[in-house]
């Protein structure tokens, strides 16, 4: 079944793009089928992948008010991942959504058009908490939410937190949380540890065990197009990427193991030999951290 994460948080600046950008590149190396969607009208993940924001048409934008067929829009990048690609239009479609039937389940409804052609569908979201972000919300199964090992670092989770129980109250019953990821960790101080600390104390296990430190080639990444396994996969930044992504597939698994657990027949077959499994991905080794 196809997942979808909407990596979610108002506050500008926290990792979420790179995350986004990262994570798939990661999982699809994973050899996962991978769909990054920019829905942020920056278009800073559609840049980070590879692909001029300023060329790419049909985009999200398109899409969003159905102007274009989702897959007539989808591209592929050299990172192995698809892209929706976003860009500035996106700000417009956001207004003209605002009058249009439906307006929080429009993505939700082209994403469901391609039906389980991809393991992870990956939402860039852009800083805010309005109509965009809200159709990330009703699209998907669970939220990622970069937090920045900073001072403030708490600030305005309240209200993100919010909007996601709303959203769940009347868009989405299933949401879940899928985790927080503690972004731009500087071991050199110890103000990470103390956000780490308050992290653990309010969000428990939602806090996830990766965490990415503050890596000068993740910052220069997005200029030369290139996730971070394509610019410096012996990086710090890139290692941990592939750890946050071998956490996730873990979970994932473990997750799916208990469910087929539950419903698992009461007699065993007598032998499965026709059972298809998945072969172990070739990147492993690096994931299992
Ligand atoms: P916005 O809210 O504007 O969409 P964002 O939450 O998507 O921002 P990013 O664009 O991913 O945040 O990151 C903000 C800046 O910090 C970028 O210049 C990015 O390259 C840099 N950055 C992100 N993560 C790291 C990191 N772990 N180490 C160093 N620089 C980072
Ligand atoms: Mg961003």
């Amino acid at each position: 079944m196809t997942r979808i994460i909407a990596v979610v948080n108002q506050k500008g600046g926290v990792g979420k793009t790179t995350t986004a950008v990262n994570l798939a590149a990661a999982l699809a190396e994973a050899k996962r089928r991978v769909l990054l969607v920019d829905l942020d009208p920056q278009g800073n993940a559609t840049m980070a992948s590879g692909i001029d924001k300023r060329t790419a048409k049909p985009s999200g934008c398109e899409v969003l008010l159905e102007e274009a067929p989702i897959e007539s829009a989808i591209l592929h990048t050299p990172a192995g991942f698809d892209l929706l690609p976003g860009s500035r239009d996106l700000t417009a479609a956001e207004i003209k959504l605002m009058d249009m039937l439906a307006r929080e389940s429009r993505l939700k409804e082209q994403l469901a058009k391609l039906g389980e052609r991809y393991h992870t569908i990956l939402i860039d979201c852009p800083p805010s908490l309005h109509l965009l972000t809200v159709n990330a919300l009703t699209a998907a199964h669970g939220v990622l939410i970069p937090v920045q090992c900073e001072y403030f670092a708490l600030e305005g989770l309240t209200s993100l937190l919010d909007t996601v129980k709303a959203v769940r109250a009347r868009l989405n019953p299933h949401l879940e949380i899928d985790g927080l990821l503690r972004t731009m960790y500087d071991v050199r101080n110890n103000l990470g540890n103390d956000v780490s600390a308050q992290l653990a104390k309010h969000f428990g296990d939602k806090l996830l065990r990766s965490v990415i430190p503050r890596n000068v080639r993740l910052a220069e990444a997005p200029s030369h197009g290139q996730p971070i396994n394509l610019y410096d996969r012996e990086s710090r930044g890139a290692i941990a990427y592939f750890g946050l992504a071998g956490e996730l597939l873990r979970r994932d698994r473990a997750v799916g193991t208990a469910a087929a657990a539950r419903h698992a027949p009461v007699v065993a077959p007598a032998h499965d030999a026709g059972m298809a499994t998945e072969a172990p991905p070739s990147i492993a080794s690096l994931l299992v951290r």
